[in-house]
């Protein structure tokens, strides 16, 4: 960070995943904003492309990735991509993440959509750390911002899967972060409240009530925009945030506290 307060990331490279749309793109056009060279890494190849493009439309550097962060497979090659592409990997933001489908109480949920669940969001990070981590040594540090949820601090009725992922994603950011504090590598989660994205969209139906419904759960009596998150991502990475660690950011409008 220079003295003005601006972040500098040029010759850094960001690696976010679920960039291809909601908080993962807005937190890409932030990185590529402060200089950085963006992968983009995503399951859906339109919405990669999309913010491909939206990244190179505002002067900056990208690469489009089709990756599922369920697979070994796949993020091993997204990751050799990187380095091929840009040399290194300074910053990864693990936010690739999916809603419930199916609500239901504990007794009665379904196994499968434990399993979906699990496996995206919280085996999916995992993973991301796994092979990001050992790029991130091997130049010296890093830093790396997880995405839980409001569900990650509190118990969401009917969603025991989404709830025990995002908690879990806390916990295991915490215990990354106590592994690799010491060789220079920071890694913190944020915990939006309702953020307007096209998860939102299908959480509420995309109906004026559904929209009421969750803006009235919020103090602050709107949702939050996806910037509002990338900012908080691209100021955890930055130096400014260089004594923060294993933090567990809520950046939720009140919506917790209540
Ligand atoms: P969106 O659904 O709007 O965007 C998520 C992106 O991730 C989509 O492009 C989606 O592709 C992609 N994705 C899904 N599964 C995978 C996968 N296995 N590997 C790689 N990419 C994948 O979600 P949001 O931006 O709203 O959410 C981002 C993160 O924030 C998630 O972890 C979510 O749980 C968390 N969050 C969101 C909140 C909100 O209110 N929006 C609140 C709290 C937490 P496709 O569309 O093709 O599935």
């Amino acid at each position: 960070m220079d003295t003005n307060g601006k972040r500098d990331f040029k010759g850094k490279v960001a690696f976010v995943t679920g960039g291809g749309n909601g908080i993962g793109r807005a937190a890409a056009l932030a990185f590529a904003r402060q200089g950085a060279s963006v992968v983009v890494a995503d399951v859906s190849e339109n919405g990669n492309r999309e913010t491909f493009r939206m990244i190179e439309e505002q002067g900056g550097r990208a690469l489009a990735v089709r990756c599922d962060v369920t697979r070994v497979e796949d993020l091993k090659a997204a990751l050799d991509k990187t380095v091929e592409a840009f040399g290194r990997l300074d910053f990864a933001f693990n936010n690739a993440g999916i809603e419930p489908r199916k609500p239901a109480p504990t007794a009665d949920y379904d196994l499968e959509e434990w399993e979906r669940i699990i496996n995206i969001d919280l085996r999916g990070v995992f993973l991301c750390m796994k092979y990001e981590i050992p790029l991130m040594l091997k130049q010296g540090g890093g830093a790396i911002v997880n995405t839980s949820s409001g569900a990650g601090v509190i118990g969401i009725k009917g969603s025991p899967a989404y709830t025990a992922a995002k908690h879990g994603v806390i916990g295991l950011t915490r215990a990354a972060a106590l592994d690799h504090a010491a060789q220079n590598i920071r890694v913190n989660v944020v915990c939006p409240g309702y953020i307007d994205t096209p998860m939102m969209d299908r959480f509420t139906g995309g109906t004026d009530e559904g929209r009421a419904r969750v803006i009235s759960e919020e103090p602050i009596g709107r949702m939050g925009r996806p910037e509002e998150i990338a900012n908080a991502v691209v100021w955890l990475c930055s130096d400014a945030a260089g004594f923060v660690v294993g933090s567990a950011m809520v950046i939720d409008g009140g919506q917790t506290i209540q």
